[in-house]
């Protein structure tokens, strides 16, 4: 168990292997529980978690991003107040960060706020998502505009519920790890560097967190020290959002790290990717200009300065200030 301490929002992260068969040891499900889950999460994880609460309700929105709308969270809402939820009752996010964040933004806004469990099933949320009280929905296609810092109550991860999970999408989640060893902990990156990472699922899960606790614990609401966590995104977020869905947001993450590093760092990162049995995004798939207004657009509300993260030694990544046009010149190298 790790906890994270945040004052009066503190709260539990329990991994373990086999948590999900003792759900009612570890959270009070003695009551009222709205279950979220997504058509591609398999449903015996929810149903499980159903079978120990007092009285539970699965909804299951349809898998993607396109969950994350104001109009699914209103359906929830909505049902939550059909079944007459009470301020003491609670919800339950099951399944990855669409469904995590979906599930905290509904439960800071029923009656000003009740309790919310994550209970993530994707290597992305278990590593990153699910912990740091980020809640939001997406609006008028530009993502998590609205949202809210709403922590939970606690975090419950189960490693086994990844046996289900694709390949993709595990590796998927393993460049957020990776960027977190890269940036904070050189024993997380050095995991990587050799092709016995699967055996190391937990070993990783659990560093991955305890940087991700680290940073938070000192910047729970991003004034500074939180932005570390985003290196690669800058420019990562720009080939996602030109890659129009041909990759996943950690693939284009994988991507924008190798923009943000010293040649050393390049050399690892590549390695890894190596070893992973990973292959970069065609860089020459990739509508330049697309990829560096999407970059603009990202920043535009901040001015022509930008925070990046640039990471020139393992373990040791740097949040600096640079000129808009010096990150979009890297796009160049
Ligand atoms: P996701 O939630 O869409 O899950 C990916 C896919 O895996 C989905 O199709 C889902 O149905 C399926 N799935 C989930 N668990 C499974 C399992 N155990 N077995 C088989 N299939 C399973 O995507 P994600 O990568 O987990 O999360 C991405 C989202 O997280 C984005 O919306 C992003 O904005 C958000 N995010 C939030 C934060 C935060 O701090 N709140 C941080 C990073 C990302
Ligand atoms: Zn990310």
């Amino acid at each position: 168990m790790i906890r994270m301490e945040l004052g009066k929002n503190s709260y539990n992260i329990e991994l373990e292997r086999g948590n999900l068969n003792r759900v009612s040891e570890l959270l009070n499900l003695d009551r009222k529980v709205m279950i979220i889950t997504d058509e591609g999460v398999p449903i015996q994880y929810a149903e499980k978690i159903a079978k120990q609460s007092k009285e539970a309700y699965i909804k299951v929105v349809p898998q993607g991003e396109g969950s994350k709308s104001l109009q699914t969270a209103e359906e929830i809402l909505t049902d939550m107040l059909k079944y007459q939820f009470s301020r003491k009752d609670c919800v339950v996010a099951v399944g990855g960060g669409v469904v995590g964040d979906l599930g905290g933004f509904v439960a800071s806004l029923y009656m000003r706020g009740v309790d919310f469990y994550n209970i993530p099933t994707t290597l992305l949320a278990q590593v990153d998502s699910s912990i740091g009280g980020k809640t939001a929905v997406n609006l008028a296609g530009i993502k998590n505009i609205i949202g809210a810092f709403y922590q939970p109550k606690a975090v419950l991860i189960d490693p086994d519920t990844l046996d289900t999970l694709p390949e993709r999408q595990l590796v998927n989640g393993l460049f957020e790890a990776i960027k977190m060893g890269a940036t904070n902990d050189k024993e997380l990156f050095d995991l990587f560097l050799n092709d016995e990472w699967k055996d190391n699922l937990d070993l990783i899960i659990e560093k991955a967190l305890l940087v991700k606790k680290y940073v938070v614990e000192q910047d729970e609401k991003e004034s500074h020290l939180r932005k570390i966590l985003n290196f690669g995104h800058t420019i990562g977020h720009g080939f996602e959002s030109a890659a129009h869905g041909r990759y996943l947001h950690g693939e284009c993450v994988a991507l924008g790290m190798l923009y943000m590093s010293s040649e050393e760092v390049q050399e690892q990162l590549c390695e890894i990717y190596e070893n992973l049995g990973f292959e970069l995004p065609e860089f020459y798939s990739f509508n330049l200009e697309e990829v560096k207004e999407a970059i603009l657009h990202d920043k535009k509300a901040s001015n022509s300065n930008c925070s990046v993260v640039y990471v020139s030694e393992i373990g040791k990544g740097s949040i600096e200030e640079w000129p808009m046009e010096a990150v979009l010149e890297r796009l160049e190298f």
